[in-house]
């Protein structure tokens, strides 16, 4: 499906509401009969949106406020417990609003600390959250989409094509979950990266209506400078990025046109120039320096000569004092066609852009031993023949 044909598709079916199968009867031979669910999901909507729901029921603004802070700040679920809201009000509710969150279907802690996720979203299938600690941040890096069509040949993730879309619910559900469990141990998740399964602007309108969500100061309230939407250049949605005042992350993984159409085929469509002509106007519109993600790839992307002309392309464009480079050594999965290069190369590389004037980041593998790296979970629980082994 072309992109803007995407965009309308996705805007169209916003907050859609929920059609839910139940049996009836608890013979598995019986009729599986539909039913349609009129209420909306709460978790879908942002706190204007829902103020506008309640003002179509003469309710003022601070009705919706109020019930806002008892869902996100509380946690409370049941209109009945919203002590300072009418009694009226909390019986009008239901016939408005269900909750529904992705089902938490493993919890995996590894050694180093990373966390991980899955979560059942419906008709088998399922998403993965994975909480990085490192230092005094608690990042959280979320999925916008199961499966990608992206297709990054390094991705494991871009092996599984596109299957759904998520909600802004569903995407706001993985931070509540992991919030909820790591509450438990008096922590708090200091930032979002959307860089979990799917291409964040590929699936614009939930993805920016859950930043509205967890951003909103009646809520989870989480600065948007904390939020980072990582992108692998859909340049035409870029802006989106910038309008919603979060940090820019790109995924680029050459050093050139050349290398970037190979390892990543939506370059064909929109360019590293052009890509980094976005990458510019949001600069020069936020003043927020970007992250560049940058692969390293035995031997395709890993060359001490590519470091140079990395930087060099980088210095063209302008970017070169309004970035960080976060170098991450490839993270073998079977039927990659990949490999991981050599600890020495690695150090050097990353030395060759330190010398030259970069600021770098050299990304730590974290949680191996729970397939931390994007889409293995999913495939391991979902039990496809690509599943990891430990
Ligand atoms: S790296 Fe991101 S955009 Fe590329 S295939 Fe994987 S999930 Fe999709």
């Amino acid at each position: 499906m072309e992109l803007q044909s995407q965009v309308e598709s996705n805007a169209a079916s916003a907050a859609p509401e929920d059609v839910h199968v139940a049996k009836v009867g608890a013979e598995e031979s019986l009729p599986v009969v539909p039913v349609v669910r009129t209420t909306k999901n709460f978790y879908d909507y942002t706190l204007p949106e829902l103020e506008e729901i309640l003002a179509g029921l003469g309710k003022e603004k601070f009705r919706a406020q109020q019930v806002f802070k008892w869902v996100y700040e509380k946690r409370v679920e049941n209109f009945e417990e919203m002590s300072n809201v009418s009694k009226a009000f909390r019986a009008e509710l239901p016939n408005i609003f269900h909750f529904d969150l992705p089902k938490v279907v493993a919890e995996l802690k590894s050694k180093d600390g990373t966390r991980k996720w899955l979560f059942d979203i419906g008709d088998g299938m399922t998403i993965e959250t994975v909480l990085i600690p490192n230092k005094e941040r608690l990042t959280l890096c979320v999925s916008s989409e199961v499966g990608c069509n992206i297709a990054c040949r390094f991705c494991f993730t871009g092996k599984q094509k596109l299957k759904r879309r998520l909600s802004a619910g569903q995407i706001v559900g993985q931070f509540l979950h992991a919030q909820d469990s790591l509450s438990k141990e008096d922590m708090r998740i200091t930032n979002i990266v959307f860089m979990g399964m799917g291409e964040p602007l590929d699936n614009p309108d939930a993805v920016f209506r859950s930043i509205e969500i967890l951003h909103q100061p009646n809520g989870i309230n989480l600065s948007r400078k904390k939020i980072t939407v990582s992108t692998s250049g859909l340049v035409p949605l870029m802006p989106l990025i910038a309008k919603a005042k979060v940090r820019l992350a790109v995924s680029l993984n050459a050093p050139n046109n050349e290398i970037r159409s190979f390892v990543m085929p939506i370059n064909k469509k929109w360019d590293v120039h052009s890509l980094l002509g976005a990458c510019l106007d949001y600069y020069k519109e936020t003043g927020d320096r970007i992250t560049f993600e940058y692969v390293l790839l035995k031997n395709v992307t890993d060359r001490l000569e590519q470091a140079k002309e990395l930087w060099d392309m980088l210095k063209q464009a302008g970017l070169h004092n309004a970035c960080k480079v976060n170098l991450i050594p490839f993270n073998e999965h079977p039927g990659s066609g990949f490999e991981r290069p050599e600890p020495a190369s690695v150090i050097a590389f990353q030395n060759e852009l330190i010398r030259l004037g970069a600021h770098v980041l050299l990304r730590k593998t974290m949680g191996r031993d729970i397939f931390a790296a994007c889409g293995q979970l999913t495939s391991k629980y979902e039990g496809r023949p690509e599943r990891m082994t430990v």
